[in-house]
Parts: structure tokens; sequence; C-alpha cells
């Protein structure tokens, strides 16, 4: 079941993340109680996939000792990239709700035949708090077009 607090909090993140990342933050939990969360970290720690879903996923499998988070749910900023939803397909994910599309064509909802798992086990559910969500990630980018 959604929560939007849980989705508040990881607005939240993204929102007091480093000027330096692409704002997008991530929370996995089971029911209302979170089990882990990131944000990006591909400039800080200079490695390319460090994005805020697999960094939080990765903490949740540590965590709970397990593969499978297919009683976990997982909140986003924004749409997950083509990476992130193979890793959403490998740890079996209950739920995935975002809080805005992504632009990207190889986005989740773009490429979900390519994830059997998701498409037929997963609720999926997107567009949910695009104006506070769009925003952060079309701001970022309008600064960085500024300063190159
Ligand atoms: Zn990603």
């Amino acid at each position: 079941m959604f929560n939007s607090n849980i989705m508040k909090y990881a607005i939240n993140l993204a929102n007091n993340t480093s000027s330096l990342e692409v704002p997008v933050a991530a929370v996995v939990a089971i029911g209302n109680n979170i089990i882990a969360y990131s944000d990006n970290r591909v400039e800080r720690d200079n490695i390319g996939w460090y994005h805020a879903e697999f960094l939080s996923i990765n903490k949740a499998v540590n965590k709970l000792q397990t593969k499978y988070l297919d009683k976990a749910s997982i909140y986003i900023t924004l749409e997950p990239c083509l990476l992130c939803s193979a890793l959403l397909e490998r740890v079996r994910i209950q739920a995935i709700y975002f809080g805005s599309y992504s632009l990207q064509s190889s986005s989740l909802t773009k490429c979900l035949h390519l994830f059997p798992y998701l498409s037929s086990n997963t609720i999926i559910l997107g567009g949910l708090y695009d104006d506070e969500c769009f925003p952060l990630i079309k701001h970022f980018f309008e600064k960085l077009r500024c300063e190159y």
C-alpha cells in the first residue's frame, strides 16, 4: 500500500542531496517501515551506476540478508532507468512508486516488455508527485546548462 509519508521522505532526501548530483533519492520499505534509503552518489563516489535505487537496494538486501525483496516497495523521486529497472526485476520488488516520469527513452515504463516479472507481478505507479519531483530534475539540468 502506497504511503505518502515515505514518498515525502524520498523527496526530502532528493532536495537535500549534494548540488553535484542529479537530485534523485530512493527509499525501500516493507509496509510502513523504512529498510534502506539513498540518494544518487555518482559524482561523489565517481561510479557511474551509483544511482539511488542501486544503493538503496544494495543496503536493503544486505540488511535483510535476502536476495529477493518481494515484500518490499521502493519509492523513487524519478522513474528508474534501464539499469535500475533490471535490478528491481532481479530482486522481485513488490511495488515501485515514483514521483515523476523520466524523459529518457530507456526508462522503466517505456521498456516494461523487457521485464516479465515486473510487468506481471509488480505494482507500478508513477507520476505520483510530479509537481514536486519534476522541477527538481528540470532545475538541476537548467543550472547545468547555464554553467557550460
Ligand atoms: Zn538508475
